[in-house]
């Protein structure tokens, strides 16, 4: 589905998923696009004025270039005015929501329904954004991320929708983006050049070489590939296929590897005519931008030339509600063995499906949220308990929880991990449940912490709010549901409260209605099959055959024809000109401020950040963790995981997970390193404890806080073992999608201290290190460690505090915080401390790391130790990257290599990284990473697109930021605003010159900087014929 980031097919959990963190930004990034519907309360509104100048404007019934407006309604709750209009010749609809935030989004969007797993939908995607008639340059969407302030630009596919979103908050860059993505999507080239790029095509292996192999290559096909690599995607892929079987979702809207070379460029062109028509078209824009620029700018330059004759399409793609099943079914696929689960015998997956309501059905699609809450979330919900707590498994299958993006809506409970031997057993404790959920009902307490989340939710503000929107919004809209009607969360919550005081077992009978007395229940199993790795290539080789013998000479003579003139193509410079952009001089010369306060208890020191929170406060507080050993340290990950939900003396763990529900957002733990901006040799390591509550349970926020510091209890050792199986599980299903990540962990470590203690936290030595926890007999020893962990951390001696809080309830907050300081045991001796690294042996050979995963597609990184942040090379540097990933890694590695994504960055520990991602290539893309210094030194570049980069690092860094989160940078890693601006000053200034310098300093063979490689993917030969590179191969197995 997407095109830089990455949504899967089956559209379904996103959320769920972990992510590691934030190397890349809009490459596979961690905003992933698809949310629950019930989220719509996770993005929330500021408290300020609705009635601004100009919102009153438009009334029910009134034109407004060529639309007219069907429906104006208030959310109060959530701070916005909605209008839906519709489009009078077309029948296009629009929905515009208005709120003071200046986070402007805009998406427009198809219904697409595929009838084949071809991947139409995505790869016309993937082709639609590859130049259009008015913007005729090559790829104008990658082109724009470079000329554009957006604080958000993707596409997406989903089972049956399209959707091309942005966000920014500059009105002129909003004008820009609108007019090439309305441009894609009304007018592309779809050239059939493009199609073969982005899709699929047969080529030699060595495009210049005749004699070499004829290969299947292509941006999705990979794509795909990456996407299948893991066992859980095929697992959800299968789930949704099989339980929806008589429509579109039987197939793979993203496309089936398998699949994916029977689609024709025919298919393609004609596809796009019939569904990318204003008819199907559905308009979305949000924020404090008028909505009358927006429609007039759509009316009359796309809509108004279109006729009527278009709107049949809005019918013809209706999907159908799914023909409910007289009897269940069950099915089995295969996947591959993964070295990665703790437990060789459990590798295997089972889930209960069922289908449920109609999407269009608000209330019912809301109460079947909260009651997924109360089934499968926490350890009081009744699943967890009966699943998994008997540690059977290893924790809930990513497929669990309610799924409200289908016509159908889904509702599965699954367990990975498992034995095939206890497939039985496991459907059997699922109808148990049921049965005793139905009779007993729900504990009163727990139904409220739902309600309080929802609340809780509604309040807290993100910055991208209105994407949630979207995101959330659009799966009901598909269907022509009532949007209006869904975004009344509070109407859902009084009907919810009124059903329960008429009837009191409303709950209980409505979980007897969806999953007791319900016969379209899939029961679908998984389970690894040794062959499948070599199955699934057999099967490649066997339709390149297939495709190969009905080749004639001609043909082959035109495959490498084509091959030679793709690769013209893509070498070709580019003329931009035609592209609208943002210029550097556009943008604030100056931060804006963020005003800190400095406070202290007890010597705790502590961080005052005023801001309109919107009644919620936040605290935050880091614990140092330099002095505990480095066996310790190991498990700091595990300590964060699990301290605050193994129960204390006065709660027992359900009980405090109760409490905590009911009261704040959550008590959440984290590892912590910072690097000092002036010495890449110290750092701060330590804890995040992070949390927010409404202001009114600020005291109970405390008082859990002051519990878990000083009677907590590590001691239920089976408790440990589930929260311990679960983590490892988790870890190891997140490989694939974050294998850059990994592989930037890897290589970093290899040359920088810092980043060596990020890799034992969150690298794939830590997923390795949990795996082998997981395995052991006796867990005993290990929480006896934990045990010892929370003694030495777990009081104020190198405790340090951040708060965020609206001015009228800071005094009072305060002085709940200046109590649970008091409260603390020990005394503050000293509240910051670093920790020095020793030098590191410089070695003549490269070191290097190949982290060798049964996986079809390569994640390669190459890192290089620079400066830290205060340097005068870091801005240049930071510059080159965003240069580097634009106009020299995406050209070679992407276009031309077949990869999904690639890129460089520069990081706060002053590591300059190369990466690709998804990539088939390993030791062509390391030769690559090599040709950057060349490359530069060439003056291959011209000065827009330094202008450009400039551009680039600044959309970053003028990001908004919520106010919950705001003085963050500084609490956390000492940035002050004076060196912000410093910053931005020095990034104003950067020219070609300085780029020549630092890349000659830092990136040359001889520049004697230290550099390293790392490698996640596939057993690779070729690794050890490389000179200068020492290569240290582990086997994950
Ligand atoms: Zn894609």
């Amino acid at each position: 589905m997407l095109r830089l980031n990455q949504i899967l097919p089956p559209a379904r959990k996103i959320s769920r998923k972990h992510y590691l963190g934030k190397v890349l930004s809009l490459y596979a990034s961690n905003r992933c696009g698809i949310r629950k519907l019930s989220s719509v309360a996770q993005c929330v509104p500021a408290d300020r004025e609705l009635q601004r100048p100009g919102i009153h404007k438009l009334c029910e019934g009134q034109e407004l270039d060529g639309f007219i407006v069907q429906q104006v309604a208030d959310i109060p709750e959530l701070h916005l005015r909605t209008y839906r209009l519709v489009h009078k010749a077309t029948g296009a609809q629009y929905l515009h929501v208005d709120r003071d935030d200046t986070n402007n989004a805009f998406s427009v969007g198809f219904r697409t329904t595929p009838s084949n797993s071809t991947g139409l939908p995505h790869i016309l995607e993937h082709t639609t954004l590859c130049g259009s008639v008015g913007y005729p340059c090559r790829d104008p969407f990658f082109k724009m991320l470079n000329r554009s302030m957006a604080t958000f630009m993707n596409a997406m596919t989903g089972p049956d929708y399209t959707i091309y979103p942005f966000a920014t908050q500059n009105p002129k860059d909003y004008c820009n983006l609108m007019s090439v993505y309305l441009d894609a999507v009304f007018r592309p080239q779809l050239r059939e050049l493009d199609f073969r790029q982005e899709g699929w095509r047969l080529e030699h292996e060595d495009v210049e070489d005749r004699n070499s192999p004829i290969i299947i290559k292509g941006v999705v096909f990979n794509e795909m590939k990456g996407v299948f690599a893991e066992n859980q995607n095929i697992f959800q892929q299968n789930l949704l296929n099989e339980i929806l079987p008589s429509h579109t979702y039987k197939y793979v809207s993203g496309g089936d590897p398998i699949s994916i070379p029977k689609l024709s460029h025919k298919d393609l062109t004609d596809f796009q005519s019939k569904y990318y028509s204003p008819s199907n078209a559905r308009f979305f824009s949000y924020g404090n931008f008028p909505i009358t620029d927006h429609v007039s700018f759509i009316n009359n330059n796309y809509l108004k030339d279109y006729g009527a004759l278009t709107s049949i399409t809005a019918r013809e793609t209706l999907v159908p509600p799914e023909k409910r099943w007289k009897s269940p079914r069950q099915k089995h696929v295969a996947c591959r063995l993964d070295p990665m689960v703790a437990d060789k015998d459990k590798q295997s997956t089972v889930a209960v499906g069922l289908l449920c309501s109609d999407i269009t059905n608000i209330q019912d699609t809301f109460e079947l949220h909260v009651l997924s809450e109360l089934l499968v979330k926490g350890p009081n919900s009744a699943f967890y308990k009966t699943m998994v707590e008997p540690n059977i498994g290893a924790g809930f299958a990513p497929v669990t929880g309610y799924d409200a993006h289908t016509k159908d809506t889904i509702f599965a409970v699954g367990l990975q991990g498992v034995s095939a031997a206890d497939f039985e057993k496991v459907v059997k404790i699922f109808d148990n449940t049921v049965d005793t959920v139905v009779s007993k009902g729900f504990d009163e307490n727990q139904v409220e912490g739902v309600l309080h989340n929802i609340e809780l939710n509604m309040k807290h503000q993100v910055s991208d709010f209105g994407l949630g929107l979207l995101f959330n919004l659009t799966p009901l809209w598909n269907h022509d549901g009532d949007l209006v009607k869904a975004l009344r969360i509070e109407n859902q919550v009084s009907q919810l409260r009124q059903n329960l005081k008429h009837n009191p077992h409303y709950l209980q009978d409505k979980v007897k209605l969806f999953l007791d007395d319900n016969d379209h229940r899939l029961v679908l199993t998984m389970s690894p099959d040794e062959c499948y790795e070599e199955n699934l290539k057999r099967t490649e080789q066997e339709l390149l055959k297939e495709k190969l013998a009905s080749l004639t000479e001609e043909d082959k003579n035109k495959i490498y024809l084509q091959g030679i003139d793709l690769k013209r193509e893509q070498e070709r410079t580019v003329d931009t000109s035609c592209l609208p952009t943002l210029r550097v001089t556009d943008l604030k010369q100056i931060i804006d401020q963020t005003p800190v306060k400095s406070s202290s208890f007890a010597s705790v020191p502590v961080q005052i950040c005023v801001q309109p929170t919107n009644g919620i406060s936040y605290f935050r507080g880091i614990l140092n963790v330099s002095n505990l050993n480095d066996e310790l340290k190991a498990l700091v990950p595990l300590f964060c995981h699990v301290v605050t939900k193994m129960g204390t003396r006065k709660h027992d763990y359900r009980e405090l997970d109760s409490l905590v529900q009911l009261k704040t957002g959550g008590l959440n733990l984290t590892p912590h390193i910072a690097e000092d901006m002036h010495d890449l040799s110290l750092y701060e390591e330590g804890v995040v404890l992070s949390s927010h509550c409404l202001d009114r349970n600020a005291k109970d926020l405390f008082e859990l806080w002051s519990e878990i510091f000083q009677e907590v209890t590590l001691s239920d050792v089976k408790r440990f073992d589930t929260l311990v199986k679960v983590l490892a599980a988790n870890l190891g299903n997140g490989i694939v999608s974050m294998g850059h990540v990994y592989a930037i962990s890897a290589a970093a470590s290899l040359i920088s201290p810092s980043a060596l203690q990020k890799e034992l936290y969150s690298g794939l030595s830590h997923v390795s290190r949990m795996r082998d926890v997981a395995q052991m007999m006796d867990l005993a020893p290990v929480l006896e460690k934990i045990k010892t962990i929370s003694e030495c951390l777990l009081n104020k001696r190198h405790l340090r505090c951040a708060v965020n809080l609206s001015a009228d309830s800071e005094s009072s907050v305060m002085s709940k915080i200046e109590s649970f300081i008091n409260s603390l045991p020990a005394s503050c001796e000293k509240p910051f401390v670093q920790t020095r690294a020793k030098d590191t042996n410089m070695s003549v050979t490269i070191p290097a790391t190949h982290h060798v995963l049964p996986i079809p597609v390569n994640y390669v990184a190459k890192c290089v130790a620079t400066v830290p942040y205060s340097h005068e090379h870091f801005a240049p540097l930071r510059v080159l990257a965003r240069l580097l990933t634009s106009k020299y890694l995406h050209p070679l590695i992407r276009e031309k290599g077949g990869a999904y994504g690639s890129g460089a960055s520069l990081s706060m520990t002053g590591v300059f990284s190369f990466f690709s991602y998804r990539d088939p290539g390993s030791c062509s893309t390391l030769n690559v990473f090599d040709g950057a210094h060349d490359w530069v030194l060439g003056n291959k570049f011209m000065d827009q697109d330094v202008e450009e980069a400039k551009l680039g690092v600044f959309q970053r860094l003028d990001a908004p930021i919520p106010p919950g989160s705001r003085g963050m940078i500084h609490f956390l890693d000492g940035i002050d605003d004076e060196s912000l601006q410093l910053h931005r000053e020095a990034l104003m200034t950067v020219s070609r010159d300085d780029l020549h310098t630092v890349c000659r300093q830092y990136l040359g063979w001889d520049s004697g900087t230290r550099s390293s490689l790392a490698l996640v993917g596939p057993q690779n030969k070729q690794l050890v014929t490389r000179e200068g590179e020492c290569w240290n191969v582990v086997v994950q197995e």
